[in-house]
């Protein structure tokens, strides 16, 4: 695999990168814990955006830059190169979007895509449940026909940045009798009702990066439904795939860029000439370079 850029990558890479050094985010709120920071990282989006920076990977019609797969890649580098954050959006951008493309309707993309650019409204992914991480086909949320729309119950757990968010992408079973992978429906959940409660799920860190859901007979409009009833899998699988190939992508220029500055710190202790430091160290350059070339 030749990964040498070739001049039309090298050019986009030189304007983002130009573009980032004349254009950096605010200065990172010290104070105002986390709501602060995530009202930083939505103007910092809104600034992406007026720049048409926000989402370079999406076509043009939908107001990005029709991006190729490596340049995108080389978007997330040299946003992690430059240190600013991901956009506030990060999800509705990179899977959200995405899958409104693939399995919208006209009218869901006409209605949903451009708020989700510019981050008036901020998307969350609801798929993950406490008995259905790695087995996500075996939810247990159920949404059942009602008039026009759905009622949902059940619980989720994990949602990044649930308590932001104006849109959930939730995975339902909405056929009982189904093989499991078949009773799947996906959705378009209006975060805004009593009927969902959010608990953040406090980390280590002291930071609530995910919540729990809490879903008791919430209300989803007909016209919210993504890919047709029952073939939520499917929808879903474009959702995860988009997963892959772009926040993970970010996640591991994010790793080199920590590994980069324990580097850094440890040289400037001297701790370099320790072996046992050197080791460690070097065991972690090999496993960062893995999972970099993996994403590309
Ligand atoms: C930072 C972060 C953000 C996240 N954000 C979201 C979000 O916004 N929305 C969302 O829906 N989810 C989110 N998730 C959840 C994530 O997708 C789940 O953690 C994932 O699906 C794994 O599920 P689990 O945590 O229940 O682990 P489990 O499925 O319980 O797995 C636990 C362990 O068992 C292993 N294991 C499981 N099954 C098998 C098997 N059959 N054979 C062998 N080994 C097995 C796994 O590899 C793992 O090591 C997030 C997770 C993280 C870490």
């Amino acid at each position: 695999m030749d990964l040498t850029f070739s001049e039309k990558e090298t050019a986009f890479r030189d304007e983002l990168r130009g573009w980032l050094a004349d254009n950096p985010p605010s200065p990172e709120p010290t104070d105002g814990g986390e709501d602060a920071n995530y009202a930083w990282r939505r103007d910092w989006q809104r600034k992406l955006y007026d720049a048409g920076w926000a989402a370079p990977g999406w076509p043009a019609e939908y107001g990005g830059r029709g991006a190729s797969l490596t340049e995108s890649a080389i978007y997330f580098e040299e946003i992690g190169r430059a240190r600013v954050p991901l956009p506030a959006n990060v999800l509705g951008l990179l899977l959200g979007g995405p899958t409104l493309m693939v399995w919208g309707t006209d009218e869901q993309k006409d209605r949903f895509l451009a708020p989700i650019l510019s981050a008036e409204e901020i998307w969350c992914q609801g798929f993950s449940e406490p008995d259905a991480g790695s087995d996500l086909a075996s939810l247990k949320t159920r949404a059942v026909k009602d008039g026009d729309g759905w009622v949902v119950t059940g619980q989720k757990v994990w949602t990044s940045g649930a308590q932001y968010s104006k849109w959930c992408m939730l995975v339902a079973r909405t056929d009982a009798e189904a093989a499991k992978h078949k009773g799947l429906t996906y959705f378009l959940m209006d975060m805004e009702q009593d009927a969902i409660q959010v608990r953040p799920l406090r980390q280590i860190t002291g930071e609530s990066e995910f919540n729990e859901l809490f879903i008791e007979d919430a209300w989803i409009a007909g016209d919210c439904l993504v890919g047709g009833v029952g073939n939520g899998w499917k929808v879903a699988l474009t959702t995860l795939m988009n997963e892959r190939a772009g926040l993970a992508f970010f996640l591991q220029v994010r790793l080199r860029r920590l590994l980069d500055d324990l580097i850094d710190e440890a040289a400037a202790r001297g701790l370099l000439e320790d072996d046992v430091v050197a080791d460690k160290l070097g065991a972690l350059h090999v496993k960062t370079e893995i999972l970099r070339l993996t994403a590309y």
